[in-house]
């Protein structure tokens, strides 16, 4: 790895703010720094600086990426929607049912058949719109680095783990159907959290190597001041990972995965190349704030919770559906296969509509990470700079009820609020030279 650490930022910092933040990304002279400056700083009008250092275009940009994204997410579901819709009253779904019965006489693989032949089915139909919300629209913006064929190499790797984890899971559903046909959303939601958790916890064994490659970073000079974060916050990793996402994309990102011995932090290649030393710190620590404050578990029971409401609801509307067009989609009821789509239908509408919480939900505890990822790294202006390079992709400076509604991290502008607060409040420090002054004269 180049010493990225020496690298100049991208230009980010308007001239005015970077007069202003001289000394204070180092903690122990922030008390003296502040002393000096005549004019208190004031962390709005700093805020405003950074989002004004986005050239104009650049901002138009990301601005229309963003706004697409959430077209998208209306185009999705409409399109899961249809493709439901049409499984049903074409008969198809009752059709793919009767042909599993006549493969098979064992109910588990009846459903196992039915499961395959429905997760291909509603992949070829939505792979136009896959192909270019993932594929053409990324390269557009500019955001992807792979040319066709590794793509859908990529692709293929995923219908292959979907197939497998998708069939597993409704084998598993339709026995819980079979069984308790009037409680199945209890149990069920029992069903997906283990589901999930395990999902989470063989990830970076088992899935994320097929896309990645994942080693420890080598560099000391960024690896060494990660490190030092983690053993001040408890957290047992004697190493930090860097993969290879430069394969697929452009994005800057970082992340913890997997789960008790499975945890992970990584970093991602373009983070390295294009960040600075306290950029990286305030992003690892970032990070390590999702492992302190145990927001796996967290999710994990948010979900949970989200998903036992969704599962009551989706019961109510099915049996109503079925009692109504039951005998027109030859539909048999709860445990009977061909009612999958359905199931998906009520389903995702559920979930189009808690956009909103789901969003918030994730949001608020991003929020709480860069707290603890501020007092952390103590970089106000790293975390500043990274907020801006986020911003590639994400918009700066949304209306709060767009932020509300889509964003499932803080917006830019929330984001260098809160380091630019954070910079005002101009915490002392253990063991700087200031509170090392004081205890002398005691
Ligand atoms: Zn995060």
């Amino acid at each position: 790895m180049p010493a990225s650490a020496q690298k100049k930022p991208v230009q980010t910092a308007s001239p005015a703010i970077s007069e202003r933040t001289t000394g204070v990304s180092d903690p122990g002279y922030s008390s003296a720094a502040s002393a000096e400056h005549a004019k208190p700083f004031d962390p709005a009008a700093a805020t405003q600086a950074w989002l004004d250092s986005v050239p104009r275009n650049q901002r138009a940009r990301s601005d229309a990426y963003f706004e697409g994204g959430c077209w998208l997410t209306l185009w999705n579901f409409l399109l899961t929607a249809a493709i439901s819709v049409f499984l049903l009253t074409s008969r198809f779904s009752a059709r793919l049912r009767d042909f599993s019965e006549r493969v098979t006489k064992i109910k588990n693989f009846q459903i196992a058949c039915y499961a395959i032949l429905y997760l291909l089915s509603v992949y070829a139909l939505s792979f136009p719109l896959n192909l270019y919300e993932n594929f053409f629209r990324e390269h557009q913006y500019g955001l992807a680095t792979q040319s066709f064929a590794p793509w859908l190499r990529e692709q293929l790797i995923g219908l292959a783990l979907t197939l497998v984890g998708g069939t597993l899971l409704v084998v598993i559903l339709y026995a819980v159907f079979r069984r308790a046909p009037r409680t199945w959303w209890i149990w069920g939601t029992i069903v997906m959290i283990i589901f999930s958790g395990t999902l989470v916890l063989i990830a970076p064994v088992y899935i994320e190597p097929l896309f990645n490659t994942y080693k420890p970073l080598s560099d000391p000079k960024i690896r060494d001041p990660i490190l030092a974060m983690a053993q001040a916050n408890e957290i047992p990793v004697r190493q930090v990972f860097e993969v290879d996402a430069s394969r697929q994309t452009t994005r800057v990102s970082a992340n913890v995965s997997g789960l008790l011995g499975t945890t992970r932090v990584a970093l991602n290649d373009n983070l390295l190349k294009q960040c600075t030393l306290p950029e990286i710190r305030a992003v690892m620590a970032h990070e390590m704030g999702h492992y302190v404050l145990n927001h796996g578990a967290k999710l994990l029971t948010y979900l949970g919770i989200l998903i036992l409401i969704g599962f009551a609801l989706t019961r109510i509307l099915f049996d109503a559906a079925v009692k109504r067009w039951g005998q027109k989609w030859r539909l048999r009821g709860i445990a009977d296969p061909a009612g999958l789509p359905l199931l998906a239908l009520i389903f995702s509408t559920l979930l189009f509509v808690a956009t909103p919480v789901l969003s918030s939900v994730v949001r608020v505890t991003e929020r709480e990470a860069d707290a603890f990822g501020i007092n952390t790294s103590r970089e106000p202006d790293g975390m500043a700079k990274v907020a801006l390079k986020l911003g590639v992709y994400r918009k700066l400076d949304p209306t709060p009820l767009e932020e509300f509604i889509f964003f499932d991290h803080p917006s830019g502008r929330a984001r260098i609020r809160m380091a630019m607060d954070w910079k005002a409040a101009n915490l002392p420090a253990g063991g700087s030279h200031a509170s090392q002054n004081q205890s002398a004269t005691h």
